[in-house]
């Protein structure tokens, strides 16, 4: 079964968020917990918690169809060590809003060396952030995301995510996210079929498909290897249509969240339904969700 929906806003509370994946008949979505471009929010409120854990239940999400995405101000291979600290607790914090809803996974970007350490001490500090992390709170997994490569970030091989993995000392609450965006703009030719399954092929190979607990469903706007991350809708970039067909159709991805970072929101309604009138009857669990 493939679960498939939008980052929606959370505005107004969190509480709103599974209503907004509701209303364009989503069976995933994505959210942040608190505003992603401020360093500290208030605590969640108990009610809005209460409405959030009853709004999910209402519309049919169970944590695995959520996949909360964590600020992006946050550099957890942050070379200066004040930065680090505030970025660790800001982490933390994010991790426990994460356990309070009732989530047990929280996707984020790895980390940016910012040209003042190399990319493999950076790796190192972003394993410590995480084991620090995954030590203060029980519960929820911590989901790498592969970037694009902009800038000094991070995770734009599958060999940073291994290696991150290989230093994480609870693999049983680490994993990873792909997003087709990021994969493409890095340099991974997943275009084609055969280029598709080949980097798929890979990434099992280097870190392994047991880890992905999560897929980002976007088109690109910039073209293969430009190190660029701008996502486009589905079709209308530089990935095209077919990619997002494997995808719809290989059990890899099953009862994993598959979520639209698309930039036009008035589109998203019908690209879930595009994106399951692509795969093979059975594949969508809505008719067994609240209408
Ligand atoms: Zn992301
Ligand atoms: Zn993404």
């Amino acid at each position: 079964m493939k679960y498939l929906g939008p980052h929606v806003s959370a505005a107004g509370g969190v509480e709103n968020a599974p209503v907004n994946a509701h209303n364009v008949a989503a069976s995933a979505f994505a959210l942040f917990t608190k505003n992603q471009r401020q360093w500290v929010a208030p605590p969640l409120k108990a009610e809005s918690i209460a409405r959030f854990r009853d709004n999910c239940e209402k519309y049919g999400y169970a944590p695995f169809q959520i996949l909360p995405h964590d600020s992006y101000l946050i550099n957890l291979g942050n070379p200066d060590p004040q930065a680090l600290e505030k970025s660790r607790k800001a982490f933390i914090d994010e991790m426990q809003r994460c356990s309070q809803l009732g989530l047990d996974r929280l996707n984020f970007h790895p980390g940016s060396h910012l040209n003042k350490i190399s990319e493999q001490e950076c790796l190192e500090i972003i394993a410590e952030s995480l084991n620090i992390a995954l030590d203060k709170v029980p519960g929820v997994s911590a989901v790498i995301e592969n970037t694009a490569g902009q800038g000094t970030n991070l995770g734009y091989r599958f060999e940073h995510l291994a290696y991150i993995i290989e230093r994480v000392e609870d693999k049983s609450r680490v994993g990873i996210c792909i997003d087709t965006c990021h994969s493409y703009t890095a340099g991974y030719d997943i275009k084609s079929h055969e280029g598709f399954l080949k980097t798929f092929e890979e990434l099992d190979n280097i870190v392994g498909l047991s880890y992905l607990m999560g897929m980002h469903i976007n088109d690109s706007k910039r073209d293969l290897g430009t190190r660029v991350d701008r996502h486009h809708n589905i079709g209308e970039g530089f990935l095209g249509k077919d990619i997002f067909g494997y995808i719809m159709n290989d059990s890899r991805f099953d009862n994993i969240p598959l979520i639209l970072e698309t930039p036009d929101e008035t589109k998203w309604a019908d690209e879930i339904r595009e994106l399951y009138s692509m795969a093979a009857p059975g594949q969508d669990p809505r008719s067994d969700m609240v209408k």
